[in-house]
């Protein structure tokens, strides 16, 4: 074994590591083009509300399906995406098929349609001088209104981070919403948290997953929760996935829930027939 010969360090022939060194190559290669060539999509989770299980909200998720590795985790190739600078593309297209499909379902379904579409929105594409005419783009060409489409932004983002804060803000004149993603995990304090223009705070699964088994996490989540509240924020639980964490973070006034529980990310056709499924008598939770 390489990896023991080389001590604390990996041997360039550790052939793990060159696996994985093909791997981000083959990907860096061919998630160039990947738009063009059709095989990126975009999955689709619900947002409902805690108190009344009604799907309010979407959440758009990248997916790639690569001809020969088959299904790449955003997580693997989202990062790559922002190093290339193609995460300027494969923004453009999500932003773009979630505006229409959130107009689709508003005309299929009306008052029982998800009210907004969530979109990712990475670093790189918000500092783009550009960020803010795509989305007014996306928005004209779809015919949503602005008020349905928020962008998600991790919280180690938009931290401390002048120029993130601007965009932001230019995002907002537009109409548009925007949520932290992903609170808990990065660097933002409770005390930061009025300086950021943010209409939404998503707490973490991380903390989510042990808010019926911990009450240092419920307690923590209840603080957040409370925070938020007094600053005019809604709270969104990230990757609920028993009754039992659902239950506990209705009781600690949480407005909304996402995660397995409710529905996995779906295909924009199948996501279609989950909710007309969730339409016809006795579909209703
Ligand atoms: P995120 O924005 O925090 O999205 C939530 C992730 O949690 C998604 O993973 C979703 O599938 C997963 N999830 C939802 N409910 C549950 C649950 O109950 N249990 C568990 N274990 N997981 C759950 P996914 O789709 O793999 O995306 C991972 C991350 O990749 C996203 O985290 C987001 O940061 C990034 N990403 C995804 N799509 C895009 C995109 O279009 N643009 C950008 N810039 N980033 C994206
Ligand atoms: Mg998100
Ligand atoms: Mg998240
Ligand atoms: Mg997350």
């Amino acid at each position: 074994e390489a990896k023991r010969a080389g001590g604390a360090g990996y041997s360039v022939f550790d052939p793990a590591m060159k696996l994985r060194a093909a791997r981000r190559a083959t990907i860096e290669t061919d998630l160039r083009g990947a738009v063009g060539r059709g095989d990126l999509a975009v999955a689709y989770q619900p947002i409902v509300s805690l108190a009344s299980r009604q799907c309010i909200g979407m959440e758009a998720l990248v997916r790639w399906n690569h001809p020969s590795l088959g299904s790449v985790p955003p997580l693997e190739f989202v990062g790559i995406a922002e190093e290339t600078g193609l995460i300027t593309e494969l923004g453009r297209f999500v932003l773009n098929e979630a505006c229409r499909a959130c107009v689709a379902w508003k005309r299929q379904f009306g008052a029982h349609a998800p009210r907004s579409v969530s979109v990712n929105v990475s670093r790189a594409q918000l500092l783009g001088s550009d960020h803010a005419d795509h989305v007014r783009q996306a928005l004209a060409s779809s015919g949503l209104d602005a008020v349905a489409l928020q962008v998600e932004v991790t919280e180690s983002l938009a931290a401390q981070d002048d120029r993130v804060q601007r965009s932001l803000h230019d995002l907002k004149a537009l109409g548009v919403t925007v949520a932290l993603d992903d609170f808990g995990t990065g660097y933002s304090s409770l005390a930061t948290l009025h300086l950021l223009p943010i209409d939404v705070l998503k707490i973490d699964r991380s903390f989510v997953m042990q808010v019926g088994s911990s009450d240092h996490h419920r307690v923590l989540i209840e603080a957040v929760i409370l925070v938020a509240r007094s600053l005019n924020m809604r709270t969104v639980a990230e990757g609920i996935e028993t009754e039992e964490q659902a239950t506990a973070l209705t009781g600690l006034n949480c407005d909304k829930g996402q995660g397995y529980l409710f529905a996995r990310p779906l295909s924009r056709e199948a996501m279609t027939a989950w909710l007309d499924a969730r339409m016809r008598p006795g579909g209703w939770p």
